[in-house]
C-alpha cells in the first residue's frame, strides 16, 4: 500500500496534516488503549472471523452490486450500485456500529456510548448494543429528538438509553460535547462508538477498516460481474464512512477515480450547506481532530446545512482532508433540489428508494456529464424510506403540480430536451447543472 494516501495501519494518528488528538488529557490514555487493541484485533483470526460471521449472517453481507439498467441508459454509461441500503437497519453504518460494540467487548468494556442527530448512528449502535449485550446510552438533543421520534423510539425498544440534551442549539454538537463529558468520566468501563471516520485517532483509521468492506466487496464483485474496473468511484460524503469504505479498495488503482459527493445545501455561496472540502473552508479542530471545518472569522463552528441529515456535519475526515489535497479523490458539491429530484428519478426508474444522502451522489451520475467514464460505480449507501416526508415536501415546493413526474412527462415543457448523446459530446450543461 502506498504511504501517499495514508499508510495502512489502524494506527496512523495523521493524514498529512490533519487528524491527531485535540482531546482532554484525561482521554489520551483511552485513545492509547483502543489503537493498541485495534491493532491486534485488525488481524486477529477470531476477532475477524467473528466480525465477518456477524457480516454475513446477521447483517446480509455481502450486499449485492448491481447494474441499474435505467439509470445506465439515462447516464449513457453503465451505472452499478453497491446496494447498502440492503443491509439490516438499512445503511452502512451498522458495519461500523457492530465493529466498534465487538471491540468493546475485548476490551471488557460493559458499556458504550454514542451521540446521534437524525439518529441513524443511534439506532444502528443501539442494534448492536442489543445484539451483544452492552449497557448503551446515547445522547441526542432535545430538538432532534422531537424532529426524528421514530429513531427514538426505535433506540428504546431495543434498550438504549436516549439521554436528551437541553444546552445550545439543542442538536448534535451540544450532544457531542455531553458525550465526551460521559466519557471522560466513564472511561474505564466505557467505550465511545464514534459514527464516522473522523474524530481523534485513532478513530478515522478504525472507522475507515471497519467500513472497507465496502469497497473490498464491489472490487472483487465488479472483476466478475463487469470483467473490469469502474473507470470512477462515487459516494457521498457526510462525515466520510461510506466513501472511504468503498474507496480504500481503490486507492492503488491510478484509472480508478475517486469522487465524493458533498452536501452543496442552498448553494455554496449561500454559505447554507456541508460542502467543506468542495468549498475550500480553513481547517480547525473539531470533535478531537484538526481539519477543514466550517467556521466564521472567530473560530467558532457553524452550522453546516442540507436536506438530508446525515450529510449536514461542518467537518469531514481527516483522510479525505488529504486525499484532496494530494489529489487521489475530489469533492463536488450536489444542491438539495438536485438531490431530491435524484431520489425521485431512481425511485421512478428502478423501483429503489434511496438515502437522501445517496442521493447527492446519485444526481452526480445521472445528471452532470463525464464523457471520459464509461463505467461508474455508486454507493447507495442507505434506503431512503426514512426521507419520504421530508423529500415529498421539497419535492411539491420545487415542482409542484410536476412533483412526482420524470422530466419527459412534465406539463411545463423543459427548456433542454435531455439527450444522453449530447452530454456524452460534452454539449450538455456543465459543471452540476441539472440537465433538463
Ligand atoms: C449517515 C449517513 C451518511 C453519511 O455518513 P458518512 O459517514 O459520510 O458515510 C450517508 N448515507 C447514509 C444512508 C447515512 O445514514
Amino acid at each position: 500500500m502506498s504511504t501517499t494516501h495514508g499508510p495502512e495501519t489502524g494506527s496512523e494518528r495523521r493524514f498529512g496534516p490533519y487528524g491527531g488528538r485535540y482531546v482532554p488529557e484525561s482521554l489520551l490514555p483511552a485513545l492509547d488503549e483502543l489503537e493498541a487493541v485495534w491493532s491486534q484485533l485488525r488481524d486477529d483470526a477470531a476477532f475477524q472471523g467473528e466480525f465477518r460471521g456477524l457480516l454475513r449472517d446477521y447483517v446480509g453481507r455481502p450486499s449485492p452490486l448491481y447494474l441499474a439498467r435505467r439509470l445506465s441508459e439515462r447516464a449513457g454509461r453503465e451505472v452499478w450500485l453497491k446496494r447498502e441500503d440492503l443491509n439490516h437497519t438499512g445503511a452502512h453504518k451498522i458495519n461500523n456500529a457492530l465493529g466498534q460494540c465487538l471491540i468493546a467487548k475485548r476490551m471488557g468494556k460493559p458499556r458504550v456510548i454514542a451521540e446521534t442527530g437524525a439518529g441513524q448512528h443511534g439506532v444502528a449502535t443501539a442494534t448492536a448494543a442489543a445484539l451483544l449485550d452492552l449497557e448503551c446510552v446515547i445522547y441526542m438533543g432535545v430538538e432532534d429528538i422531537r424532529r426524528q421520534m421514530p429513531n427514538v423510539q426505535r433506540m428504546r425498544l431495543l434498550g438504549t438509553t436516549v439521554q436528551p440534551v437541553e444546552s445550545g442549539a439543542r442538536t448534535l454538537k451540544e450532544a457531542v460535547s455531553q458525550a465526551f463529558r460521559d466519557w471522560v468520566a466513564s472511561v474505564g468501563d466505557t467505550h465511545y462508538v464514534m459514527g464516522t471516520a473522523a474524530g481523534a485517532a485513532p478513530f478515522p483509521a478504525i472507522v475507515r477498516d471497519l467500513q472497507r468492506i465496502i469497497g473490498d466487496e464491489a472490487r472483487e464483485q465488479i472483476l466478475e460481474q463487469a470483467g473490469r474496473l469502474p473507470d470512477r468511484v462515487v459516494a457521498c460524503v457526510g462525515g466520510g464512512s461510506n466513501a472511504i469504505g468503498i474507496f480504500t479498495a481503490f486507492l492503488d488503482d491510478p484509472g480508478v477515480a475517486l469522487v465524493g459527493v458533498e452536501a452543496g445545501g442552498h448553494g455554496i455561496a449561500s454559505g447554507s450547506h456541508g460542502a467543506v472540502l468542495a468549498s475550500g473552508v480553513d481547517a480547525g479542530v473539531l470533535h478531537g481532530s484538526y481539519g477543514p471545518v466550517m467556521q466564521d472569522a472567530q473560530g467558532q463552528i457553524l452550522e453546516a446545512h442540507s436536506v438530508s441529515a446525515g450529510l449536514d456535519y461542518p467537518g469531514v475526515g481527516p483522510q479525505h482532508a488529504w486525499l484532496r489535497d494530494s489529489g487521489r479523490a475530489t469533492y463536488v458539491p450536489v444542491e438539495d433540489d438536485d438531490a431530491v429530484r435524484a431520489f425521485r428519478d431512481v425511485a421512478r426508474l428502478e423501483g429503489i428508494i434511496p438515502a437522501l444522502e445517496s442521493s447527492h451522489a446519485l444526481h452526480h451520475v445521472l445528471n452532470v456529464p463525464a464523457p471520459e467514464v464509461e463505467v461508474d460505480l455508486v454507493c447507495l449507501s442507505g434506503r431512503g424510506d426514512k426521507d419520504l416526508a421530508e423529500a415529498l415536501q421539497k419535492l411539491e415546493e420545487i415542482d409542484g403540480a410536476d412533483a412526482l413526474k420524470l422530466d419527459g412527462e412534465r406539463t411545463i415543457a423543459p427548456a433542454l430536451g435531455h439527450d444522453p448523446a449530447a452530454d456524452e459530446d460534452g454539449a450538455g450543461p456543465q459543471g452540476g447543472e441539472e440537465v433538463r
